[in-house]
């Protein structure tokens, strides 16, 4: 049973600093340093989880094996920390006041007025303890969605303050991310708008030990000397932080800092073990010096939000760093496409990825898409819809099942090759009602999933309705498409490849969600590899 000690981020001045990229860089650090940790995300806003928002809010929802619809900073927490997260590693105010409004009902705060303080926050300490609490954790590192001043944040930062309190000084910090704006007419790093920051953070009574200052440009001795002596920091605690060139840069950057150093000086934690990075810098040199490049397509209809499909992103970078090579993403837009303009929009392509997705905006480019990728034998990957469009697009092109098409798009039609399980039909609310998380497949013998994941059962995580229509299965794997992936107990297709063809996989999962810096997903891994030697034909 471990001792818990606790680290809080908050940020200020401005939103997306990247506290996700500090937070997550920092327990990096400090798990290299032999210490066990984890992160946790609390975002202020009402919604219960963020798997009702439209990606264009918030970009993608990160799904944990748990099956828990999560921000999307939990996707770089694991993909720094090669551990996985769970539903107790991010929290909403929608989800605090639900339990909150729950107990009341039930009557649990025997006849008193339920307020702000102290329920609210009692909640966000409750939550906040929770991961703590198992005892597998040395350090636990809370990051507060938003920014310092917005109304939204008062109880966390008010639960902030409570909890350092009671647990001391040596056993919590807080690190407020600021930003030092660079004002070019002046030639100036500009200090002020981190005072106000500091000041209205310490208006609620937190103090930072820590200041991390985003910034443009090196922080000289004096701008340092300035934000501690205004900011009640002490100089060695005011951290630098350069924009990066990546961010799996930031732990390098942070060591440099030793902004690691400073956490654990403060909780009086030992220093000695130096942060064991070998691994980690053996991949950013393989992602920093590739020796060839490749162009892949992801086809989706959120591609101007490239926030939208992150760990589709980042697992490119890992897979990438794997073979070497430099992976370009071209970001297209389905509802661009059209059969008539898909060479043109999809010429030099070495891969096409489809994207997952809801709902009908862009489906036909999608289509249209996967059509160009199996017919010109280019390598292709569907993930979770891109690859519903994958058995779409063989039922008609090939099975000649003109209007063959998924209920989601068009209940009516005469061919649901993608339907709808039975447990779902009664479904009304669209809230954490998907197959969610971790489920178990099992691999076909001979077949190319089998030889790139190398083992037999595998698991994956799910974000999904609808599902392969197990009565056209035995059509479709005659006509070519075969189901070399299903699961054990339920028999639901889980993947599809089809037989001639040098890659063509389409899996219902998201193999997106298990990529990590550490661990490449070998399906990315092995894509990237396909895609290298198409490019090199
Ligand atoms: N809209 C599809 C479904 O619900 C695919 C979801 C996805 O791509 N995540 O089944």
């Amino acid at each position: 049973m471990k001792k818990t000690k606790y680290v809080f981020v908050t940020g200020g001045v401005t939103s997306s600093l990247g506290k996700g990229i500090i937070a997550a860089s920092l327990a990096k650090l400090l798990q290299k340093r032999g210490y066990s940790v984890t992160i946790q995300k609390l975002d202020p806003y009402i919604n219960i989880d963020p798997g009702t928002l439209n990606p264009y809010e918030h970009g993608e929802c990160f799904v944990t094996d748990d099956g828990a619809e999560t921000d999307l900073d939990l996707g770089h927490y694991e993909r720094f920390l090669n551990i996985p997260t769970s539903q107790a590693n991010n929290v909403t105010t929608g989800r605090i006041y639900q339990s909150v409004i729950n107990k009341e009902r039930k009557g649990e705060f025997l006849g008193k007025t339920v307020q702000i303080i102290p329920h609210i926050t009692d909640e966000i300490k409750h939550r906040i303890q929770l991961l703590g609490k198992t005892g597998d954790y040395d350090i636990v590192i809370t990051e507060i969605g938003g920014t310092i001043g917005d109304i939204e944040s008062l109880p966390y930062v008010e639960a902030v303050r409570q909890l350092l309190w009671e647990f001391g000084h040596e056993n919590a910090v807080s690190i407020h991310l600021t930003l030092i704006p660079y004002l070019a007419a002046a030639g100036e790093l500009k200090t002020k708008p981190t005072q106000h920051s500091v000041k209205m953070l310490m208006q609620s009574g937190v103090s930072p030990d820590i200041l991390v200052c985003r910034t443009e440009h090196k922080l000289n001795d004096g701008i340092k000397r300035k934000l501690a002596l205004f900011c009640n920091v002490q100089e060695d605690a005011i951290i630098e932080s350069l924009d990066a060139e990546t961010i799996y840069d930031v732990p390098n950057l942070m060591l440099e800092e030793k902004l690691d150093e400073v956490v654990l000086k403060k909780m009086k934690l030992p220093v000695d073990n130096k942060p064991k990075l070998k691994d980690w810098n053996a991949f950013l040199n393989k992602h920093k010096n590739p020796k060839n490049t490749i162009e892949v397509g992801l086809i989706g209809k959120y591609v101007e939000l490239h926030d939208a499909y992150k760990s589709i992103a980042e697992s490119f970078i890992h897979a990438g760093a794997t073979n070497e090579v430099k992976v370009n993403i071209n970001w297209i837009h389905s509802d661009e496409l059209t059969p008539e303009n898909v060479p043109s929009k999809l010429k030099g392509l070495d891969g096409i990825l489809v994207a997952p997705g809801f709902g009908d905006r862009g489906i036909e480019g999608k289509i249209d898409a996967v059509k160009y990728a199996r017919e010109k034998k280019i390598p292709f990957f569907g993930i979770c819809l891109g690859m519903q469009m994958a058995v779409i697009e063989f039922s008609r092109n090939i099975l000649g099942l003109k209007d063959a098409f998924s209920t989601e798009m068009n209940p009516n039609t005469p061919h649901p090759v993608i339907n709808l399980m039975e447990e779902q039909n009664s479904v009304v609310d669209k809230g954490g009602t998907m197959r969610l998380g971790a489920w178990k497949c099992k691999l076909a013998d001979d077949s190319k999933v089998k030889s790139i994941y190398k083992k037999e059962i595998i698991e994956e995580r799910h974000r999904h309705r609808y599902e392969f229509n197990n009565t056209y299965l035995e059509q479709i794997e005659n006509a070519g498409m075969i189901a070399t992936g299903k699961n054990p107990d339920t028999n639901l297709v889980e993947i599809i490849e089809l037989k001639y063809h040098p890659w063509f996989v389409g899996v219902q999962y998201h193999p997106e969600y298990k990529s990590t810096v550490l661990n490449p997903h070998p399906l990315f891994v092995d894509f990237v590899k396909a895609a290298l030697e198409h490019s090199l034909k």
